[in-house]
């Protein structure tokens, strides 16, 4: 096993941008050599049990015979080739597996690089439908509080103005509508109030609204809150009413995590466009997809522009697409609904004790996401040496000590993560 030496950490330390890093004040690095599984192994050889699964996208744990396999067989091909005017089967299968797998009549597919860009093409999906139907003036955009949908600009503009971390860029970023976040939980009965301000706001704006993005059921970095299906299905209703397009960013939802296929199917609805990301390729490179539905794509190529405006270089690559094919397909072999369904009872169950902590504010767990809100932010590099003592993968923010563990977890590392969030939490103020 290859070790990281201190000079190559130094350099890190100095030349590397990390996600939301500072150049002056790095935090700690935690040197990855290998990973197997569910577990992360150290440049000094210790093992971490990963209750991240790398933000969302590891489902089928790391090493994965399978989709090496399939990442080998697509190298010994073709790596990558220009999806302007050329295609291949990677793409075309995946796609194939996307139709099928999401609500109808999500059926064309925009194969995009990132999150983050499978958010602006929904945007832009939005914008250009309108403006094909002669209604420019429709190119606003209409969200809720607590979301977060990703670091570039148009993203950036419909992520939370107060807690998206984005507030510096609030001078050059488009102005949108926000209307309150759902307050009422996954379980809680349904009140029409929590929804009156979102419908107050489409019916008096929406002749300048292009489309309502939000994350369907689990918001996520935002808050990581769970709201009732019933504000999905009245947001749809209201959409309809109201001549305004559903981006559903399921981004982080996609793929099983919250316990449906799609976290839209809590409420039984479909959205006019959908963007997926994170685990579509199991983790193993970045991809993520925009579906929408034929009258949309129809409607944009009947505009003036004549197709739809935009075309990365790295769009469809063979590989991700095959590495994503496969783990689609190890998804729907696995009996991904029991994996999660005993996920949730094990983090419901090992999370439990943290609710009587002095510290902590709440214990929630949906699917195969366990969240333990604390009622101060915590220090995120004081808190994680504490976890790293026990041999966990865990990086809270703000007030949030949360995991969203592989799919694979077993019980006994479920009990581990759990037990060891605890203690943690714990030791770490009481
Ligand atoms: N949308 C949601 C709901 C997300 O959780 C994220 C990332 O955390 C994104 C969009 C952005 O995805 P990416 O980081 O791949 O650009």
């Amino acid at each position: 096993m290859s070790e990281i030496s201190p000079q190559q950490i130094a350099f890190d330390q100095q030349h590397i941008w990390h996600p939301y890093s500072s150049m002056i004040n790095p935090p700690p690095m935690y040197p990855v050599v290998s990973a197997e599984g569910v577990r992360l192994t150290l440049s000094d050889g210790q093992e971490l049990i990963d209750g991240m699964a790398s933000w969302w996208s590891v489902i089928h744990g790391y090493n994965n015979p399978t989709l090496n396999n399939a990442a080998h067989q697509q190298i010994d091909r073709v790596s990558h080739v220009m999806f302007g005017g050329l295609t291949h089967e990677p793409a075309i299968e995946l796609s194939r597996k996307l139709v099928e797998m999401t609500p109808a009549p999500l059926d064309k597919v925009f194969l995009a690089d990132s999150g983050s860009v499978a958010v602006e093409v929904a945007l832009k999906m939005a914008i250009q439908y309108w403006h094909a139907r002669g209604q420019a003036n429709k190119h606003k955009l209409i969200t809720i509080r607590n979301g977060y949908h990703g670091d570039t600009f148009g993203a950036m503009s419909v992520c939370d103005p107060v807690t998206g971390m984005h507030e510096i860029f609030s001078g050059m970023l488009p102005q949108q509508f926000f209307a309150p976040a759902p307050q009422i939980g996954f379980d809680e009965p349904w009140d029409e109030s929590d929804i009156a301000e979102l419908s107050q706001m489409l019916e008096q704006h929406n002749d300048e609204i292009a489309a309502l993005i939000l994350e369907p059921i689990v918001q996520g970095a935002g808050g990581m809150r769970f709201y009732a299906p019933e504000y999905l299905k009245r947001a749809r209703a209201l959409c309809d009413q109201y001549d305004v397009l559903l981006i559903a960013d399921e981004i982080a939802t996609g793929f099983g995590r919250s316990g449906k296929l799609f976290a839209c199917e809590h409420a039984g609805i479909t959205p006019d466009i959908m963007c997926l990301g994170k685990a579509i390729t199991g983790g193993y490179m970045t991809l993520a997809a925009t579906l929408t539905t034929t009258e949309i794509g129809e409607t944009i190529s009947k505009g003036g522009a004549g197709c739809f405006m935009h075309g990365p270089t790295f769009m469809g690559n063979p590989l991700a697409c095959a590495v994503a094919n496969a783990s689609l397909t190890l998804l729907q072999e696995m009996d991904w609904q029991s994996a999660v369904n005993r996920i949730e009872g094990e983090l419901k169950r090992g999370l439990a004790p943290a609710a009587d902590l002095d510290s902590v504010a709440n214990v929630r767990c949906l699917g195969a996401i366990g969240v333990i809100e604390m009622k101060e932010p915590v220090n995120t590099t004081e808190i994680q040496t504490l976890f790293i003592k026990r041999g966990l993968w865990i990086r809270p923010f703000g007030k949030l000590v949360y995991v969203m563990p592989p799919y694979v977890m077993s019980n006994e590392d479920l009990a581990l993560l759990t037990s060891g969030m605890v203690e943690s939490i714990r030791e770490y103020r009481g």
